[in-house]
């Protein structure tokens, strides 16, 4: 309990002061784009006028990128309603879909009855489209991630499984996944656990996970449902 208070008190200092950093970014940034664009507008000089797109260009970028880091260390105002949950996964899963064909991985879902739970809609999308993505990451050459819904082993609760045949984690990759910028691929932000954790943690639920090296790995979703009348 120490120490899950303790991270998190590192956690959104963290998020904090990169999220104020990125904010102090962007008016520089803002600025140079407006010079480089007025030296672009009327000049003769052959070498501004090629490359000046080109800088303009990675300003945006620079830009985007800080924009998509806020939104994501910053998620938006919650909104919760009673959500039943089989769309939204099969929402997520069709989102996927296109990216797992490219990947060669079957997305296949299996689910029982119907589970309603007091959520942000949004944001269990968010939560379930990070963690099948990195299920569809884990796999090398060709496999599937396999969703399953049912209900949880505790009374009113709902358990979302998300299993792939991937390349596993070991134990220290385990436990140290959920922290920020914790990640072992070449373009990857090592945010997307951190997110789903807390955007479920908001939801009252929990996210468990078990890895075994070159195996794959399960993660469970679990989530008070509530009663229908
Ligand atoms: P990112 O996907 O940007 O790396 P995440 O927070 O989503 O950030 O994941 C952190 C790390 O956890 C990944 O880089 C990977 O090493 C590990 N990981 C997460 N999910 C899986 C999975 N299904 N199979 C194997 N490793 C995983
Ligand atoms: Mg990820």
């Amino acid at each position: 309990q120490f120490k899950e208070t303790v991270y998190l008190d590192k956690l959104s200092m963290i998020s904090q002061m990169a999220a104020s950093i990125a904010h102090e970014i962007r008016n520089p940034i803002t600025t140079v784009r407006g010079f480089i664009q007025f030296l672009h507008k009327d000049t003769n000089d052959e070498k501004l006028k090629q490359f000046a797109p080109l800088i303009l260009e990675e300003l945006d970028r620079t830009n985007k990128i800080i924009t998509n880091y806020l939104k994501l260390t910053k998620p938006s105002e919650t909104d919760f309603s009673k959500v039943e949950i089989d769309t939204v996964i099969k929402d997520s899963i069709e989102l996927l879909r296109p990216l797992g064909m490219y990947d060669n991985v079957t997305i296949l879902y299996q689910g029982s009855g119907n589970h309603y739970v007091y959520a942000d809609e949004h944001h269990l999308k968010q939560a379930l489209l990070n963690v099948i993505k990195n299920g569809i990451e884990a796999i090398e050459h060709g496999g599937y991630v396999k969703v399953t819904k049912r209900p949880g082993d505790d009374k009113n609760t709902v358990a979302i499984e998300i299993e792939d045949n991937g390349k596993g984690m070991n134990q220290t990759q385990l436990e140290t996944i959920g922290l920020p910028y914790f990640t072992t691929k070449s373009k990857g932000t090592g945010l997307g656990s951190m997110i789903t954790n807390r955007l479920i943690r908001d939801m009252n639920g929990k996210v468990e996970y078990e890895s075994k090296l070159n195996k794959g790995t399960k993660v469970l979703i679990i989530l008070p449902t509530i009663e229908m009348k």
